[in-house]
């Protein structure tokens, strides 16, 4: 019996396998026909400074629109798009876009702009970042570019000298969805990056008393702020969670309690309002 279960099992797992692979296959082929069809766009999400609670910047978020499925979540394509390489055009794209917008944003907003390791390993990138602040006229302290820590797991590749020629360009760097991935902090020694941005799983919960989450928020908090580098509080749902995450020091605030991921002519009403942004409570919606 237990062998026949042991097949029935195995047999199941290669029927799933197939369906997970035919699946990505439809995603990859819908992916290309999107590209060229429009069905990309770009929503951004402010990002507030917690001293003056004025809106600094907006993270650049890609949204798909399938014709016949819908909305499709970056965090289901873009690991298709990075295995088939995809990822390199679709990057450049909303590169260029995120900057051509921004240019047109009042007040210098910054826009902050995701980077897959497979751009970041490319040594044509810094080219493609300078070719994209160039064309859109934007001053290069504008642009804000976010790495995960898996930037440091390909050892095969120069980090640092991709860092130091992308300091030299006058980019800003952002360490994304930090204390998530990978657990070494040796590479801070040395990596570059002016602000830490604090993975919304810390976030979630930490306004509760007794919850843990505060603890390695403060430690982050203070291990950014001896290396220079600012703090974002991801993901921030809640006014109780605003005002801890000052307590803590976080200097900038992103979520869902500012607002939710919008379009760029959102973004020009809302700065052209002129005002800070109004900290009405978050309902805690899905994405
Ligand atoms: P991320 O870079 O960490 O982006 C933050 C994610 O958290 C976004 O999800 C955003 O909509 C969501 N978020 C923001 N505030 C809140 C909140 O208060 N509550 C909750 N529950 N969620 C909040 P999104 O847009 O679905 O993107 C997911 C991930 O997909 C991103 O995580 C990023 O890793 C990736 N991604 C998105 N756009 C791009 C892109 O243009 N290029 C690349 N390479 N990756 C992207
Ligand atoms: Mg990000
Ligand atoms: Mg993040
Ligand atoms: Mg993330």
């Amino acid at each position: 019996v237990a062998k026949a279960d042991g097949r029935g099992v195995h047999r199941f797992y290669q029927r799933e396998m197939h369906a997970g692979a035919k699946q990505r296959k439809r995603t990859e082929d819908d992916l290309r026909v999107a590209m060229s069809n429009d069905e990309l766009h770009i929503a951004y999400q402010p990002q507030v400074s917690t001293t003056t609670e004025k809106i600094v910047g907006y993270e650049s978020l890609i949204r798909w629109t399938h014709p016949s499925q819908g909305a499709i979540s970056p965090e289901d394509f873009i690991p298709v798009a990075e295995d088939v390489r995809l990822i390199e055009q679709i990057g450049e794209w909303i590169l260029r876009k995120s900057c051509m917008d921004a240019a047109q944003w009042p007040g210098n907003a910054r826009v902050a702009v995701n980077v897959s390791p497979i751009q970041f390993v490319n040594p044509n990138f810094p080219k493609v970042v300078a070719s994209a602040l160039a064309n859109a006229q934007l001053a290069p302290e504008r642009l804000e570019l976010e790495l995960t820590e898996s930037v440091f797991l390909d050892e095969g590749h120069d980090t640092n000298t991709m860092f130091k020629t992308l300091k030299r360009i006058g980019v800003r760097l952002a360490l994304d969805d930090f204390g998530t991935g990978y657990s070494a902090l040796g590479y801070l020694k040395t990596a570059p990056f002016d602000k830490i941005k604090i993975d919304q799983s810390f976030i979630r919960g930490a306004a509760v008393v007794g919850n843990r989450n505060a603890a390695i928020i403060k430690a982050i908090v203070s291990l950014a702020e001896s290396l220079y580098m600012e703090t974002t509080a991801e993901g921030v749902e809640l006014k109780d969670e605003i005002e801890l995450v000052k307590q803590l020091g976080c200097s900038h605030i992103q979520g869902y309690v500012y607002g939710k991921p919008m379009p760029h002519e959102e973004v020009l009403k809302q700065l052209s309002g002129g005002k800070g942004v109004a900290t009405a409570e978050g309902h805690r919606a899905s994405r």
